[in-house]
């Protein structure tokens, strides 16, 4: 077997096991999509957690079933939403996307005087710079 072959079956083997435990989370986003459109996600254990992309897959299947709570099912589109939502209000750096309870608008504001002071400031400097012959 060349390592070409051996690098196939393992990604075969991967590909299997990720549908294997896909079908152990029950195979479907919350919306209803399924297959392909759905990827695993781990919930909040970040730290713990051995990630889809790099880890999970390379376990033995025991292990993997072992810890199948630390993970759920969604697609790209209900995860987007599920992260922006974790978002409390008036939260991050401009709250949460779209919102418009009053924490949400404050932060919003705050955010737009931050940025426009700094526009402001940079000018000022730019100005100074100029008056001064340094630029
Ligand atoms: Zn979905
Ligand atoms: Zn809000």
């Amino acid at each position: 077997m060349d390592k070409k072959e051996i690098s196939r079956l393992g990604s075969e083997k991967i590909k299997a096991k990720r549908q294997r435990f896909i079908a152990l989370l029950g195979g479907k986003c919350g919306c209803g999509k399924i297959a392909k459109d759905v990827y695993v996600y781990a919930k909040d254990v970040y730290e713990t957690a051995w990630m889809p992309a790099k880890g999970l897959y390379g376990h033995p299947w025991e292990q993997m079933e072992a810890r199948a709570d630390d993970y759920y099912l969604s697609c790209s589109m209900c995860h987007t939403i599920k992260v922006g939502r974790a978002i409390e209000h008036g939260g991050g750096s401009q709250g949460r996307v779209g919102c418009k309870c009053d924490p949400c608008r404050l932060k919003r504001n705050e955010h737009g005087r931050m940025m426009s002071k700094k526009i402001r400031d940079d000018a000022r400097l730019l100005r100074e710079l100029r008056k001064e012959g340094r630029i």
